[in-house]
């Protein structure tokens, strides 16, 4: 019997092939869910649905844009009746430093990672009051905590801090209906998300400071994730849960 039986779940940027948020998918469904996979382009949402078996959905959303996000939950909703489970996942980084953040870095980083788990709260939230039921999974990263040091540049580390005030202010708000979000904080997992940019020495540095001494894998993300979504986790609202072998003890 899996843990999401009859659960059904949105999960942002899942398309990435050896992201995290196709891990969570897969292991969600592995559990009983049905998962829609939201991302940029609608056949690689469409084909990581279909990789994972034919009930999955997989729609293009962009998480910035308010009225695509309603949309896709409404498409959502009139087929399921239901939402039991938001990831938001979808993220970027980009490896700069303070002075070297444009405008547009800033908005890029700040609106995918920040407005975009904002915006697809806003749509779910009232699908879950209405249920009086739901867990949101909201992806920061330990970037956020120990203030960078991993890949990404202070943009991202204030983007995916922003997310933990919103987690946890969301979570006061929201206890009372019975909607719980939860925070993940991955330290460095080996993904697609460096986009090309992570040089040997960088990989170095970042795997000295990891007591465990190896990088995460996707399915060490999706493990926690299952956890949060998944009613083991029934009373924990508000959380931040550290998922990075060892690189910040507090
Ligand atoms: P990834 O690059 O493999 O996947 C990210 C996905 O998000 C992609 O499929 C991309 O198309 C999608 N996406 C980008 N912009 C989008 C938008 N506007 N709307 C919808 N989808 C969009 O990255 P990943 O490593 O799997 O990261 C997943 C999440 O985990 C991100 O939020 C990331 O910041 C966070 N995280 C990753 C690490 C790591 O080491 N990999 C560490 C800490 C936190």
């Amino acid at each position: 019997m899996g843990l999401l039986e009859g659960k059904f779940a949105i999960v942002t940027g899942a398309a990435s092939a050896r992201g995290l948020g196709k891990a969570t998918a897969k292991l969600f469904a592995e559990h009983g869910a049905t998962v829609a996979i939201l991302d940029l382009d609608l056949d690689a949402a469409k084909a990581a649905a279909a990789d994972i078996g034919e009930q999955h959905i997989g729609l293009a959303c962009n998480v910035t844009d308010k009225a695509a996000c309603q949309a896709a939950v409404d498409e959502l909703v009139a087929k399921w009746g239901r939402i039991d489970i938001l990831v938001n996942n979808a993220g970027i980084t980009q490896p700069l430093k303070s002075l070297q953040i444009e405008p547009g870095n800033y908005d890029a980083v700040m609106d995918v990672n920040l407005r975009g788990t904002l915006y697809m709260s806003q749509v779910c939230v009232p699908v879950m009051q209405a249920q009086k039921s739901g867990s949101v999974v909201n992806l920061s990263s330990v970037s956020a905590q120990r203030g960078g040091g991993i890949f990404g540049g202070p943009h991202y580390s204030a983007a995916k801090a922003g997310i933990l005030g919103l987690t946890k202010a969301m979570a006061r708000e929201f206890a009372p209906d019975q909607v719980r979000f939860n925070a993940i904080c991955p330290g460095f997992i080996a993904t697609d998300i460096t986009g090309g940019k992570l040089t040997p020495e960088m990989k170095v540095m970042i795997l000295e400071g990891i007591p465990m001494g190896r990088a995460g894998e996707a399915s060490d993300v999706a493990g926690c994730a299952l956890f949060l979504a998944s009613d083991l986790s029934a009373y924990c609202t508000g959380t931040e849960v550290d998922v990075n072998g060892g690189s910040l003890i507090h």
